[in-house]
């Protein structure tokens, strides 16, 4: 699924002849057929569509508050209103109304940058789908706030920002705007938006995204120019846009940032340029970049790839992880692909991400998050797993208190989804592209409005029925999604069969006048697929339609900081992860047994006991596979893997109900060709704390000064004014007599590392470590290796222990040891 190009934009099969009005109403005949995406032709007579000359949308997002989410989708959202997302002000001091810059009329404040106007942007949107008139009322607050603060050359929001020329706040807080007015009509919002746009035209070019990451991200400035140009149809809107685009960084020549959050909401801005040049190459340039970053970092199950931080070479399989807010902006990004080409395949892959990878970002009463999931994660605990992730600290345990960015950008993941699981199609009809439970009420045809009741346990059951309401009859096409993974779909017209060669990665439209009562069944029926992930050192993933599946394992959940209201968890494994696979190699599909639980879908599915599947397989245990000294589990092997441990039963959930899993398993095999499962050596160096590369210290990169950033470096942030340690092992032991030193210290640029009050040197004799004698003065210059010379000792290992001054990390540049 993920090699595939973007489909051609055609129509095939029946019917288009017969739009809404025409004389087949009066035959009452039902055509039906597949077609690869709804027209692009005709005019949509109800709701706004991409404007002439932009290229016209297949399909046209309902405004919010059509769509009633149900069901599981339902109590995620309720969840959120409950959890932190729903009283983000009460924790955050970037949502602090007092002292928000974004909540004052002249600018001035605090905390106006990115944190505010990224949760708002959800809990907004939140209240608008739930119809909850707390988060309405608490939401409307903040956007007088913002409406209330454009100057009269047309900027609004934290004066700061403007100072800076950075317009990337304001860029989100557009999206708020938008959303608030597709709820409400508010009148303020279309001149606010023109008056702000035609600032941005009339600013010189070289302050017009001059740099950092809204120059990385400015395809959400484009986008939103063209919201309002589809709105008002003012001309000069689309100059802008193309002056956007010339003042972006060049995302249709390559990859412009290899930073996660970057990638996932920036890949696609030739695609939304797409819509104003017409020229098929911006399009392919978005699918070329999404192709180009999944080939290298996304070879693991869920929809999301590699970049725990960076994408980094090197770092690729699947213990490598993905932020959350790479997940959340991966699903919009394919939300807005699959409206303006409507081809079904970014339908599938919002709904892979969502499924299997969002839910395990969260705990499951949604009241707290990480920083980062990956698909074989085995331990969430608070301490520093750089360099196996990129950037130090905590980064996994889950904490509402914590992560900053995905704390606030969270909040959108959830209710976009659901603004999102049917559109409005060109000939006046609606598609179900996105399935969950649900009720929409829209307007069909000539603006009559019918309400469609959506009832499904999807993805973890293959049924989806639509029982319509319609005051009189009426016909309008309907158009239903079929994923990519289903090549058996079959459905049903009041009961009775209308299967026309229906196909994967397609739409069934039924064309017909719909009557009050008409029930349509749609049956996505479910195969077990084995993946080999051959540059992942060929382990493979269980898929079964829209769930990958991951090794069940027992949590145990430890309480280590926040509030009794809002507490923060580290996560340890309870039982063995360690599982190879044992597959029938003629019909690996025939390795599994599928068990629905009998209870049905509980109302939060994705916790370890709500799982509403469960797989038994076969599996042998590899006694050498084990968690690495920062408790990741230990790199993939290549597969086969020889065993011989008993083989057992092991039990596979949906990946999205594990925070524990295991989804990438190396495979298990026998004669010539089974690898033996090597237990790496320890490594080289250990550290109390770490972040930037512990291996930098004796990497042989020579510094310039203390303060060079340009070669590598190891440091103990976030420890501060604390006494912290650095080991450094030997493949054999060695005699050693002296060390030098290279220390990191950013004077005179910034302030965060200075040289150590003092540090001493010790060596592993057994278990102990015992201080080195006769040691010269352990020197604290910056610019110069500092040499310590002392008694000759014979060891397999040294620690280095450092006392960091008052306030201040520290770091090492390089560390070398004499004889
Ligand atoms: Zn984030």
């Amino acid at each position: 699924m993920r090699q595939r190009g973007l489909l051609l934009v055609i129509v095939m099969g029946l019917g288009m002849q017969n739009s809404a009005g025409g004389s087949a109403a009066a035959t009452g005949r039902m055509d039906v057929a597949t077609v690869e995406v709804p027209p692009r032709v005709g005019e949509n007579r109800r709701y706004v569509e991409y404007r002439r000359p932009l290229v016209p949308n297949p399909l046209v997002k309902l405004p919010i508050g059509e769509i009633t989410p149900r069901g599981w989708l339902r109590h995620q959202l309720e969840l959120m209103r409950d959890g932190f997302v729903g009283h983000l002000p009460e924790i955050s001091k970037w949502c602090n109304p007092e002292v928000s810059a974004w909540m004052s009329p002249d600018g001035e404040g605090e905390h106006g940058w990115e944190e505010l106007p990224y949760w708002l942007k959800g809990f907004g949107d939140l209240g608008y789908v739930l119809k909850d008139e707390r988060i309405i009322r608490e939401a409307r607050a903040w956007i007088d706030g913002i409406l209330s603060s454009q100057e009269p050359d047309g900027y609004f929001g934290p004066r700061a920002n403007k100072k800076k020329h950075d317009v990337w706040p304001n860029m989100i807080a557009l999206n708020v705007l938008q959303s608030f007015h597709e709820a409400t009509g508010d009148e303020r919002v279309i001149p606010f938006m023109t008056r702000y746009f035609r600032w941005q035209m009339n600013l010189p070019r070289e302050n017009l995204l001059p740099g950092s990451w809204q120059k990385i991200r400015a395809g959400d400035n484009l986008e939103s120019i063209y919201w309002l140009y589809n709105r008002t149809g003012e001309e000069w809107l689309l100059e802008l846009g193309h002056v956007i685009h010339q003042r972006t960084a060049r995302w249709d020549k390559h990859i412009a940032s290899w930073h996660g959050v970057n990638i996932c909401q920036a890949f696609r801005e030739p695609a939304v340029y797409y819509v104003q040049t017409r020229d098929r190459a911006h399009l392919d340039a978005a699918e070329r970049n999404y192709q180009t970053v999944t080939a290298l970092y996304g070879q693991v199950p869920g929809g999301m790839f590699g970049a725990d931080e960076n994408c980094r070479p090197g770092y690729h399989g699947p213990r490598q992880a993905a932020e959350t807010c790479s997940m959340v902006e991966l699903m919009h990004s394919f939300e807005l692909l699959l409206t303006f080409t409507g081809d079904p395949l970014f339908a599938d892959r919002c709904e892979e991400i969502a499924f299997n990878s969002l839910p395990a970002s969260l705990t499951p009463d949604l009241k707290g998050l990480h920083y980062l999931t990956g698909p074989n994660m085995v331990q969430l605990d608070q301490r520093n797993k750089a360099p196996g992730l990129d950037n130090g600290g905590c980064m996994l345990a889950y904490n509402p208190h914590r992560y900053r960015c995905c704390q606030h950008n969270v909040a959108f993941g959830w209710p976009y989804y659901a603004e999102h699981l049917w559109m409005a199609t060109r000939d006046n009809g609606l598609a179900a592209v996105l399935y969950a439970a649900c009720e929409v009420k829209a307007k069909v045809a000539d603006a009559v409005e019918v309400t469609i009741k959506e009832t499904t346990d999807y993805p973890f059951d293959e049924p989806v029925t639509f029982k319509l309401s319609t005051a009189r009859p009426v016909r309008f096409p309907l158009y239903l999604r079929i994923p990519c993974w289903c090549e058996d779909a079959a459905v049903w017209v009041n009961g009775e069969s209308v299967n026309t060669n229906v196909k994967p990665s397609a739409y069934v439209r039924i064309e017909r006048t719909w009557a009050d009562g008409d029930e349509v069944k749609l049956v996505l029926h479910m195969h077990i697929d084995v993946t080999t992930w051959r540059t992942n050192a060929d382990s493979a993933s269980v898929r079964r339609g829209p769930l990958w599946y991951s090794l069940k394992i027992g949590e145990r959940w430890k309480r280590y900081g926040g509030t009794d209201e809002w507490p923060a968890f580290e996560v340890f494994p309870t039982t063995p992860c360690n599982y190879g696979l044992v597959l029938d190699e003629r019909n690996p599909a025939s390795s599994f047994n599928v068990h629905t639980k009998p209870a049905g879908v509980a109302d939060q599915p994705f916790t370890l006991d709500g799982a509403p599947i469960e797989i038994r397989a076969k599996g042998k245990r590899i006694p050498a596979w084990k968690l690495d000294e920062q408790g990741l589990v230990g790199r993939l092997q290549a597969s086969p893997v020889r065993s011989d441990e008993p083989v057992e039963t092991i039990t596979l959930i949906p990946m999205g109900c594990g925070r524990l899993r295991i989804s990438a398993f190396p495979l298990i095999g026998e004669g010539a060709e089974a690898h033996e499962w090597v237990e790496p050596p320890p490594p080289r160096h250990r550290a109390s704390n770490c972040s930037h590369d512990i291996n930098a210290l004796s990497n042989g990169w020579e510094p310039k000064s203390s303060s060079d950033r340009d070669v590598p470096r190891f440091t103990w942030w976030p420890g501060r004014g604390t006494t912290e340690w650095v080991t450094y092992r030997f493949d054999n032991p060695r005699k050693v007599a002296s060390c030098e030193v290279y220390w990191f210290d950013d004077r005179p640029q910034r302030a965060y590392y200075r040289v150590p009050l003092s540090w001493k040197i010790y060596y592993r004799a057994g278990d102990d470590w015992r201080e080195v004698t006769g040691a010269s003065a352990y020197g604290t210059e910056v610019n110069q290796y500092n040499r310590v010379t002392f008694e000759s000792v014979e060891t397999s290992e040294l620690k280095l222990e450092a006392t960091l001054r008052e306030g201040f990390s520290g770091g090492i540049l390089e560390w070398r040891v004499g004889t």
